[in-house]
């Protein structure tokens, strides 16, 4: 069994008739919906109006990936769980961070990036999302490439730490590219950022981008059981060979 927890800030829905309007379940719920009816996933959601923004040691230590989404009150995450999240990370809990999840606390602190550089714009632009990395388990299915006929537009330069693996570069119709699917291993490990995914367009229910999210947890869950360090992290040992 793949636990998926999805974390969303879930304000956009609660102020917005128009996001509203897309998603009357909230991203989160939409998300959910996306890796619904799969047998070896199970998937909770968390919302940051909830108590220890929803994420307790607890749950986080129940989780094998952690979907992230958020854009407007990425501070309202205290330190101590964007720090619970790195740590976890680090222990091996696979991390999916979706559109403006780049802004997010974990995704600084995991990425050393500062928050955020790029470009941007609204313009009702559409998206094409090229495969860079055929056979690459996160592409599977998708083909050479797949159209989001409407998305905010993201547009280099992105700072980033050069990706472990790209696997998804987006050509925007108003002339911008981006690397758009990007894979890092921090620790144990895994993190994938897509770009995909601005609040008032129907962007989660697209099966294209569904499939992203299905073959993300699977490549971002941990293939063997997430190691939990004690406090001895640096420990001098004895040599295995006599
Ligand atoms: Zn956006």
């Amino acid at each position: 069994m793949i636990r998926v927890t999805v974390f969303n800030e879930y304000v956009h829905e609660r102020n917005e008739a128009k996001v509203r309007e897309v998603y009357p379940n909230g991203i989160h719920g939409a998300i959910a919906q996306a890796l619904g009816g799969i047998e070896d996933i199970t998937v909770k959601c968390v919302t940051m109006d909830m108590p220890e923004n929803g994420l307790p040691q607890q749950l986080l230590d129940e989780t094998d990936v952690l979907i992230w989404w958020a854009h407007l009150a990425h501070n309202q995450v205290s330190d101590e769980v964007a720090r619970r999240v790195q740590r976890r990370v680090l222990d091996g809990m696979g991390f999916v961070a979706l559109h403006s999840a780049h802004a997010s606390k974990p995704f600084s602190l995991l990425l050393g990036t500062r928050s955020p550089v790029l470009r941007w714009r609204e313009n009702d632009e559409q998206q094409r999302v090229w495969c860079v990395s055929p056979g690459h388990p996160i592409a599977a299915g998708l083909g050479e490439s797949f159209v989001i006929p409407k998305d905010e537009t993201y547009g280099e330069y992105f700072e980033i730490p050069t990706p472990d693996e790209l696997v998804f570069i987006s050509w925007f119709s108003g002339g911008n590219v981006f690397r758009s699917g990007c894979c890092w291993k921090r620790g144990a490990g895994k993190i994938f950022y897509f770009q995909g995914g601005h609040e008032t367009y129907p962007i989660y229910y697209q099966t294209e981008v569904k499939r992203v999210i299905q073959n993300a947890v699977r490549w971002a869950a941990p293939t063997y059981p997430a190691i939990v360090f004690n406090e001895a992290r640096c420990e001098q040992i004895p040599p295995v060979e006599q």
